[in-house]
């Protein structure tokens, strides 16, 4: 394979299905693997450490911020997230290309320091399918439903910095795409996407 040790940044606005679709890659190419990220914010049911994050205090980031032990870190929603240089460079050296499940600030910060990254902006493909992922079983109240829309809508307003992006209207058509871009020989889909509708305010 010609992709030995390159590195994949994975955006998109949450309710978009950019875990299930990383994890999906993750488990169809063997060369490639996801960069586990360390997080302040506590673990959701099912969540495990070292699995889907490194779950640390605040005292324990800092003190990883303090010793430049992240290639990038920011604050998303509250909570502080990071990409751990050694966790990286481990994967690097067993010959896997990373994927790093960030927003698009760490995606900036990252391709900042190594621009041979490509970037990809996972898309929903409609405002109205965004909606329904984000309004969930119906259980939460209308202020944190529009706060998850803001939060979404802010997230998207950025899909012009990246490199690639994808749709994900059909979960299995989407994920080609990704291995087209991951294994660079296609390019995906054209985006056939009402970016005004989508980026209206919430
Ligand atoms: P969640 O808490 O829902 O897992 O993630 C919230 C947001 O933080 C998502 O957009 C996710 O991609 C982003 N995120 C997760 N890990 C990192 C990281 O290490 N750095 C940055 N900048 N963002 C991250």
């Amino acid at each position: 394979m010609n992709n030995k040790g390159k590195l994949f940044i994975f955006s998109a606005a949450s309710g978009t299905g950019k875990t299930s679709l990383a994890k999906a890659l993750v488990e169809h190419m063997p060369d490639v693997a996801f960069s586990v990220s360390h997080t302040t914010r506590a673990p959701r049911p099912g969540e495990q450490h070292g699995v889907h994050y490194y779950f640390v205090n605040q005292a324990q980031f800092d003190e990883m911020v303090a010793a430049d032990r992240f290639l990038e870190h920011a604050k998303v929603f509250g909570n502080s997230y990071g990409t751990s240089r050694a966790v990286t460079e481990n994967l690097l050296r067993q010959g896997k290309s990373v994927i790093f499940d960030i927003d698009w600030q760490g995606a900036r910060a990252i391709k900042e320091k190594m621009p041979e990254a490509v970037s990809i902006f996972i898309l929903p493909p409609s405002r109205a399918a965004l909606e329904a992922r984000l309004t969930g079983r119906g259980q939460d109240a209308p202020e944190v439903i529009d706060k998850r829309m803001r939060a979404a809508v802010s997230e998207m307003s950025h899909y012009k910095e990246f490199d690639h992006l994808v749709v994900n209207d059909d979960f299995n058509a989407a994920l080609a795409d990704l291995k087209a871009i991951i294994r660079g020989d296609g390019s995906p889909r054209p985006v056939q996407v009402d970016m005004d509708a989508l980026l209206s305010e919430a």
